[in-house]
């Protein structure tokens, strides 16, 4: 039941209530050890401030996070040590966010030494395993970022990220940066790392061909709520919500044979500053009916480990659409 609200662009004139906005509205996910779940959604649906209260990164209002069962953030503080001794996170832009001025070694080293698991001085041998276990050879351990691909960027930040040998690493937007065939590469690190070590991720990505590819579930926010959230593949062939069905007919077609049942989705996102009475997808909903406009926002129901906000019963969405492209 996590929230996460920020306080509204520019403090109204005296007397007037600076309007909050509520960016995560009540999400509860539960994340299973050695599971890769996707969230998807448009931008400012809430998936990346999800992802930085999950790490402590941003401030909840409310709800609970529990790691392995124990609460490291109870919706007035976080416990930032847990949390970042636990938990680890690979960035958008592999580039930007190592530091330039460290080798890739160092970058790693310091990572070691922060968590205790690094002797100080000398090289550390989990160095040259980090960089093996993330396809990079050993040698590039002296090299500085600028030397470095974006892909090989990537991987030394995932090789950070695992450096921690973290419960969770969440994964936001980390191969939108990148060239299709390198997307692959770093796909295929996490399906790799998935089998080997059990890798626990939580992949925020808008890439819905990918997630498919990669995760074992799914979770689909709109404005700060997670309106469906089940097995992969379930919620492809069968979504049990408008929202997720015209994403996934928003697919970009690879065969042109394949009809589209369904009618692509309209307009933009609302305001998070200004959300819709009612269910807050009925403004763009083809199945909208009165009670969507004027009734409470449906709460998430669940069936057969899939779960739905809205109206609809199963079955009722012209389904199944049709299967996605291949990914690189
Ligand atoms: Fe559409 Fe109504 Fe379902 Fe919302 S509750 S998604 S408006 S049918
Ligand atoms: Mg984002």
């Amino acid at each position: 039941d996590v929230v996460v609200r920020f306080p509204g662009p520019g403090a109204g004139p005296l007397g007037l209530r600076r309007r909050s906005v509520q960016a995560v509205n009540g999400v509860s996910l539960q994340v299973r050890r050695g599971e890769t779940i996707g969230i998807v959604g448009e931008s400012g649906s809430g998936k990346s401030t999800l992802g930085r209260a999950l790490l402590g990164l941003e401030p909840i209002s409310g709800g609970h996070v529990l790691l392995d069962g124990l609460a490291v953030s109870d919706g007035r503080r976080a416990d930032l040590k847990a949390l970042r001794r636990r938990t680890a996170m690979v960035f958008q832009d592999p580039a930007n966010s190592l530091n330039p001025r460290l080798t890739v070694g160092e970058t790693l080293a310091e990572v070691l030494r922060v968590h205790g698991k690094a002797p100080r001085g000398g090289t550390d041998p989990r160095v040259a395993e980090l960089l093996a276990m993330v396809g990079l050879d050993p040698a590039l351990a002296s090299r500085r970022p600028a030397a470095l691909s974006g892909g090989q960027c990537q991987r030394v930040g995932i090789a950070r990220a695992l450096a921690v040998e973290p419960s969770l690493v969440i994964a936001d937007e980390c191969v939108a940066a990148l060239d299709v065939s390198i997307q692959g590469q770093v796909i295929n690190l996490f399906l790799d790392l998935k089998e080997r070590i059990g890798l626990t991720l939580i992949f925020i990505a808008h890439d819905l061909a990918v997630v498919r590819r990669l995760c074992d579930r799914v979770a689909v926010m709109y404005l700060g709520r997670i309106v469906e959230e089940g097995p992969t593949e379930s919620v492809f062939r069968a979504p049990r919500h408008p929202y997720t069905a015209a994403l996934i007919a928003s697919i970009p077609e690879i065969d042109p044979n394949i009809a589209l049942p369904l009618a692509p989705m309209g307009g933009e996102p609302p305001s998070p500053l200004d959300p819709p009475p009612g269910c807050p997808f009925h403004p763009r909903c083809t199945y909208a009916e009165d009670r969507c406009r004027t009734g409470p926002a449906p709460a998430l129901r669940r069936a057969d480990d899939h779960g739905w906000a809205c109206i609809l019963e199963p079955g009722t969405l012209p389904a199944p659409v049709r299967e996605p492209p291949t990914s690189p």
